[in-house]
């Protein structure tokens, strides 16, 4: 036992035998190195994993032409029905105008072009009656009636369109409105009259019969005298504008 000058005891020093130190050193060093080793071989293969089966990179030297990805055929397109009821077919003429024009001749007309438009376009439709009882219940992306203006008021031209007062789909038949108005006013020129909707519009037969999922709009397509010769020699146009008023609709939800 150590004592210091005033004879108080002083702690042993630990015993080190110089061995065992050795010993302990090689241990530690052995691990260190081994904890390296697999260090640089989880580097090594995740390195491969990342870059070692990627394709060769555009424009980084090589020559030959520049490969680009092939991208898979674009298929399985969701399948859109689309119904539109032509205006008073199969049920009555609609207007007349003295001359014998009469509203429905012009509304199928419209109905018929605008059904072969989508039809091209790939969608799935079909031509209604104003009271197909296919209506009960009715199921579709989207439902557009068809109606043309009388010739009572020879003044007046110009085109309105309407959703359901008391919408179920409020935002969606906003935007169907929004489109047709858009593009029927695009295809024709025709004046939107946005204050005339009546109430006959808003609270159309069918909007009461179709599915309520089912968002639905009436365009009246223009008035019969007015706006004759836009409706009875060129109804393609009016057609192109529903047309595409639905394919906005349907491709910007
Ligand atoms: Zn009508």
């Amino acid at each position: 036992m150590k004592r210091d000058a005033g004879g108080r005891k002083l702690p042993e020093e630990k015993f080190e035998n110089p061995l065992r130190i050795g010993v302990l050193e090689k241990a530690q060093r052995g691990l260190l190195a081994l904890l390296v080793l697999i260090g640089v071989a989880i580097l090594f293969v995740t390195a491969r994993a990342a870059f070692g089966s990627s394709p060769p990179q555009r424009g980084t030297g090589s020559a030959g032409p520049t490969v680009y990805p092939t991208l898979p055929p674009i298929t399985g397109l969701p399948s859109r029905r689309v119904g539109i009821v032509a205006g008073h077919w199969q049920n009555d003429s609609g207007a007349v105008c003295p001359d014998g024009l009469t509203e429905v001749e012009i509304n199928l007309d419209i109905a018929r072009r605008t059904a072969a438009l989508l039809i091209e376009a790939g969608y799935d439709v079909e031509v209604l009656a104003e009271f197909s009882p296919k209506l009960e219940g009715y199921q579709a992306d989207a439902l557009i009636s068809i109606h043309t203006d009388s010739c009572n008021i020879p003044e007046a031209s110009g085109f309105k369109v309407a959703r359901v007062l008391q919408s179920t789909l409020p935002e969606e038949e906003d935007r169907l409105v929004e489109c047709l108005r858009r593009e029927y006013e695009r295809a024709t020129g025709l004046y939107y009259h946005k204050d005339s909707i009546t109430y006959d519009m808003q609270e159309y037969h069918a909007f009461y019969e179709i599915a309520p999922q089912t968002p639905a709009a009436i365009i009246e397509t223009g008035f019969m005298d007015a706006d004759r010769t836009l409706l009875t020699e060129h109804p393609d146009l009016a057609a192109e504008g529903i047309a595409r008023g639905i394919i906005c609709f349907l491709e910007t939800r």
